[in-house]
């Protein structure tokens, strides 16, 4: 099966790190790992000895703070027993460069640097070997319309792993949106992960109040892994993924703070404060287009033409001066960019305008080396194009998308 098939998908997403995800989850009453995040060694001092108070131990755990699972594999998980293990670990940890299989590159990859740490008690304390790790996420299923509950005694590891050699240890309960969870699903879940007694009550109250947290804060994906069974049998979650669905993020202040734009490739987070809807790809040909329909097209005939499409932007409705010179500075970003094609439907904004918005925007920068190609259709198309042709700038013009092909043929080779 693959729970990849499931995450893999188009929406807008915003995700969280493992402490803000917790954050999220315990204001719903679900039972975590506690802990504190800290951005300093001192910082880290300081929560360990207030969690020292509380939890009566001075063995703790040290967890990195970037978006990719397997931490623990690449040493972004430790153990620590004293304060001056703390330090040391804090130290270490604090400012590397952390590889995991899930960061770019993977082991062999150059990593993601490390700004945060979580500092968090020891969930498996006092029996290590008491405790038992399960595998619990949330998300949706968008064949099924519906969401679903997948969960696995197999806790701990990949669920990808675990679905491919062990597929029998792979539950899913399907929940109705409209039905919402209904209280035999949850203990179902709790039945299907073999709990009894105290164990088993407190796994319904965990998924009943997990699935409150799902709809409530608009997630696309809980990922619990490992939910811990305790030695003295209460459930908690020691590790979270949280991936917030972006479209619904108006409507929850509080969670779209929590965004971290480190996480994010730096030159979409720029063109989102542009207003700029603009998504890296891996080509040569950059293109700025009004409407996500067009922009697809676009890069259909981009392709058709012997190129790849190096991005995809939308500049919107107001395509002036201002905005098509940061989308400009936006593509030219990317040095793997040999052209650009500008490729805008001119039905409410005036070709014109947009004409000589690229004029401006282009002498205005005045070292862009690359050829352009615009073609621009609709209102005052020929007004546009003469002011294209008389500007005197290295800019094909175009009407028609076919000529814009041939052209974006005959730049790339
Ligand atoms: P991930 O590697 O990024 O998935 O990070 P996790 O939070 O899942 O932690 C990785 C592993 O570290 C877990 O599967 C546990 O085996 C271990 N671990 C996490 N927290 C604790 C803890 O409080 N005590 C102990 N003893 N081990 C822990
Ligand atoms: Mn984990």
């Amino acid at each position: 099966m693959g729970i990849q098939n499931y995450k893999t998908t188009n929406i807008p997403q915003m995700n969280l790190h493992e402490y803000q995800g917790k954050e999220l989850l315990k204001s719903y009453g679900v039972a975590i790992q506690e802990g504190m995040v800290a951005d300093t060694v001192d910082e880290a001092v300081e929560a360990y000895k207030k969690l020292n108070e509380e939890t009566g131990t001075e063995v703790a755990v040290v967890k990195a703070q970037i978006h990719a699972g397997g931490r623990g594999k690449g040493g972004g998980v430790k153990l620590v027993k004293n304060e001056a293990e703390l330090r040391e670990t804090a130290d270490s940890i604090l400012g590397m460069m952390l590889k995991t299989p899930q960061t770019p590159g993977g082991l062999e990859g150059s990593g993601k640097l490390v700004r945060k740490i979580l500092v968090a008690e020891d969930a498996y304390r006092p029996d290590f070997d008491a405790c038992k790790e399960y595998y619990i996420s949330i998300l949706m299923d968008r064949e099924r319309k519906s969401n679903v509950i997948i969960h696995s005694t197999e806790g701990g590891m990949d669920i990808e792993t675990v679905a491919e050699e062990t597929p029998h240890l792979v539950h899913k309960e399907y929940i109705d949106p409209e039905l919402g969870l209904l209280p035999f699903q949850s203990r179902k879940v709790a039945f299907n992960l073999g709990l009894s007694g105290k164990a088993f009550k407190e796994m319904v109250k965990f998924i009943t109040k997990l699935y409150n947290a799902f709809t409530g804060s608009d997630a696309s994906l809980f990922e619990i892994n490992p939910c811990l069974q305790t030695a003295d049998d209460r459930i908690v979650a020691v590790d979270c993924k949280v991936t917030l669905d972006d479209n619904a993020l108006f409507r929850h202040k509080d969670l779209a703070e929590m965004r971290d734009v480190h996480e994010e490739d730096p030159t979409e987070v720029e063109a989102k404060s542009y207003g700029l809807n603009y998504v890296k790809l891996d080509g040569n040909v950059g293109c700025m287009v009004n409407g996500a329909g067009l922009a697809m097209a676009t890069m259909d005939i981009i392709k058709l033409s012997g190129g790849e499409p190096a991005n995809f932007l939308d500049v919107g409705g107001t395509a002036d001066a201002a905005r098509v010179e940061q989308a400009f500075r936006i593509i030219l970003k990317d040095p793997n960019v040999k052209a650009i094609l500008i490729n805008i439907f001119g039905g409410i904004v005036r070709c014109d305008r947009v004409a000589q918005g690229v004029v401006d925007a282009y002498k205005n920068m005045g070292n862009i080396e690359v050829p352009i190609i615009v073609r621009l259709q609709g209102t005052n198309a020929d007004i546009a194009k003469t002011i294209i042709d008389e500007s005197g700038l290295a800019v094909h013009s175009a009407i028609l998308l076919q000529d814009a092909a041939d052209l974006v043929k005959e730049v790339v080779g």
